[in-house]
């Protein structure tokens, strides 16, 4: 087998960046060494000053697929994965038909996904109020873990999960060992906001900030924290927003609960000050809060309270933003950043004084280990999937529709002005994204647990 050897003065690892070459035979790292090392017969590719990170891992995307490939789909949504450095994603278990809530939805799952994938991908099951017995059919059949709402997720197909249903759940979830997905906000808060607000005007951004207040995230959490202290299970609240919930997260870490936390790049970029009125391509649940906020997030990433950042990747065909109305009632709440994830989290984590190594920490490292799949991926490491991506962070462009490659090019993104280019993108070895093309056949398959 030919041995390759990928150069870069910058090579993150989890011991730092360094000068090094990955050196890669078939689809794996066999090892990392100081260039002076690389063996005189590997074909070498020398990147020079851009940096190669570990391939993303997003564990918090909507493909859509199968039933709604119209929004996204696997074609779609892995071709932004790979420009945007991306090589696994782990699909939330809604918004496709059927929702993943069995055994044989995923196989309808599995089929869709065949032969059209550009990255590797995984499949969260859903938690729904009567699908208690396919709980562990699931877990046999691969998926790294569950998701659920404790509110109405905006769409109908995918139950909500009563504190009642979710006891009758949790006693299976614990069996299986892995970890449960929370969104947490709980609906009383929303729903008295909502009705005091009915004559408010719902063009404004803050109408829509008002309608989603953080007791409803902070309630949920203390919820789910009280189950986890009662039944030991794995609990992992996405998309965290309300920094007010992080002294309850950070104590629960002390007391040993076993919970981890994510985080977006749009709750770490925007700022409810900023978006303007009308904008619905900033709706989101939960929504963007104030600067304030922001950087209380960006000081939990700091001291370990938030594990990592993923993208909640979550398109819709582009009436259903309804950006000609811009009515924060109506319209979709869904931010899609599959592609651009990577320079807007290093722009803004640059700033702060942030290097590469938290970068792949927060959107490597992180998020394999959440899906069960970090000894094989999210890491420069020998033995680890030839999984990496190219960065030249001396670069800044404008986000412009062309730089998207998702289905329908909407995004509160377009316009800014980010530091960080992905020059290319090899999945376990291969070329999956490259200076602007993508140079070889779908080869994305499924990891299971
Ligand atoms: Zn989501």
């Amino acid at each position: 087998m030919t041995l390759r050897a990928f150069l870069s003065r910058r090579v993150v690892t989890s011991e730092g960046v360094r000068p090094a070459a990955l050196l890669v035979e078939g689809e794996l790292i066999r090892d990392v060494v100081v260039p002076d090392r690389t063996p005189a017969h590997a074909e070498t590719h020398d990147f020079g000053d851009a940096a190669i990170l570990p391939g993303l891992v997003d564990s918090h995307v909507h493909i859509n697929d199968p039933g709604r490939a119209e929004w996204e789909g696997f074609e779609a949504a892995t071709r932004a994965a790979a420009a945007g450095g991306n090589t696994l994603l782990v699909d939330m278990p809604l918004n496709c038909l059927p929702a993943t809530t069995t055994v044989a939805a995923l196989e309808l799952k599995r089929a869709a996904a065949r032969g059209r994938c550009r990255v590797d991908w995984m499949a969260w099951g859903g938690i729904v109020a009567d699908n208690q017995g396919d709980i562990e059919p699931l877990a046999r059949t691969g998926v790294p873990g569950f998701k659920c709402f404790l509110i109405h997720p905006g769409i109908d197909g995918f139950t909500m999960v009563s504190e009642p249903q979710l006891r009758a759940a949790l006693p299976a979830i614990s069996r299986t060992g892995l970890p449960l997905l929370v969104h947490a906000e709980l609906p009383g808060p929303i729903d008295s906001a909502t009705e005091s607000l009915a004559d408010a005007d719902w063009s404004c951004y803050q109408t829509y900030l008002q309608s989603r207040p953080e007791i409803a995230e902070l309630s949920a959490i203390r919820m789910m924290l009280s189950l986890c202290r009662e039944y030991q299970f794995r609990l992992h609240i996405v998309h965290l927003s309300a920094s007010r919930a992080l002294p309850e997260l950070c104590a629960a870490r002390s007391e040993g609960l076993p919970v981890s936390v994510e985080t977006c790049p749009h709750y770490l970029h925007f700022a409810a000050e900023t978006i303007p009125d009308g904008s619905t391509m900033h709706k989101c649940a939960p929504p963007i809060r104030n600067r304030e906020n922001r950087e209380k997030l960006w000081q939990a990433l700091r001291d370990g309270t938030i594990d990592f950042v993923v993208t909640d990747h979550s398109p819709c065909p582009p009436g259903m933003k309804q950006l000609a109305e811009g009515n924060f009632r109506t319209a979709w709440g869904g931010i899609a950043s599959l592609s651009v994830a990577l320079p807007v989290m290093y722009t803004e984590a640059r700033a702060r004084g942030f290097t590469l190594t938290d970068i792949a920490r927060w959107m490597s490292e992180g998020p394999a280990k959440l899906a069960g799949c970090d000894k094989r991926t999210g890491r420069i490491a020998a033995g680890y999937n030839a999984d990496f991506v190219v960065f030249d962070t001396e670069r800044e462009f404008t986000v412009t529709k062309e730089c998207l490659h998702y289905r329908h090019p909407i995004s509160p993104y377009l316009g800014e002005r980010l530091r960080g280019v992905v020059k290319a993108t090899y999945l376990r070895g291969a070329p999956v994204y490259s200076e602007g093309k993508f140079p070889v056949k779908p080869l994305g398959k499924e990891h299971r647990r």
